[in-house]
C-alpha cells in the first residue's frame, strides 16, 4: 500500500494545488493532503476552513484523505505509514527550496522519499498569496481557484471590508 503525503499551507487551495493532487493521486494508493497547522505563518483561513475547501474540491478523487498536522513533517509521515512526500515546483526558486527540504527530510528519516511534480504551465503563475491579494482587492479569481470555493473566498473578503 503506497501512502503519500502532500503537505502545505493551502491558504487557500488553488487550481495549481488541485492539479498536483490529481496527478499525485494517480501515482499512489492513498494521498493524504496535510494542512500545516502553524499560526506563525499567520494564515488567512483557519485549518478547519482550509480542510473544508480541500474536501469540497477533491470529493471526486476517491483515494484522497484530507487532514492537518503540526510539528515535524517526517514524524507525521512516519506516523501514518507513508513512504513519500509530494511537492510541486513552479520555478527555479521552488526547486532550490524543495530540493534542500528533500535533502533535509532524507537526513531526518532515510526511509522517506520526496517526489517533485513540475507545475502545469497553465497554473504556474498561481500562488495562494496572489489569490488572496487579488480577492482582497475585489479582483476576479475565476481562473485561479475552483468554482465551488470562489464564492466562499469572495464572501470572506466582503465580510472583512464591511
Ligand atoms: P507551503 O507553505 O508549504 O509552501 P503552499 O500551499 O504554498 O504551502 O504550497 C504547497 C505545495 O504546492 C508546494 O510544494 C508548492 O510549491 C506547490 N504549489 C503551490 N502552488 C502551485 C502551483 N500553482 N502549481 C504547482 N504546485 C504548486
Amino acid at each position: 500500500m503506497r501512502i503519500w503525503v502532500y503537505p502545505g499551507s493551502f491558504d487557500p487551495l488553488t487550481l495549481g494545488h488541485e492539479d498536483i493532487i490529481s496527478r499525485g493521486a494517480k501515482l499512489c494508493d492513498t494521498l493524504h493532503i496535510a494542512v500545516l497547522n502553524n499560526d506563525a505563518k499567520s494564515p488567512m483561513f483557519s485549518v478547519a476552513e482550509r480542510i473544508d475547501f480541500i474536501t469540497e474540491c477533491t470529493k471526486d478523487i476517491p483515494n484522497v484523505v484530507v487532514s492537518s498536522f503540526d510539528g515535524l513533517l517526517v514524524t507525521y509521515v512516519k506516523n501514518i505509514n507513508a513512504s513519500a512526500i509530494l511537492r510541486g515546483i513552479r520555478s527555479n526558486n521552488d526547486f532550490e527550496y524543495e530540493h534542500s527540504m528533500a535533502q533535509l527530510n532524507k537526513k531526518l528519516d532515510s526511509n522517506i522519499e520526496t517526489t517533485l511534480i513540475c507545475a502545469n504551465p497553465i497554473y504556474q503563475c498561481i500562488s495562494s498569496s496572489r489569490v488572496k491579494e487579488i480577492a482582497a482587492l475585489g479582483g476576479d479569481i475565476e481562473e485561479l481557484v475552483n468554482k465551488s470555493i470562489q464564492k466562499k473566498i469572495k464572501k470572506y473578503f466582503n465580510r472583512r471590508t464591511k
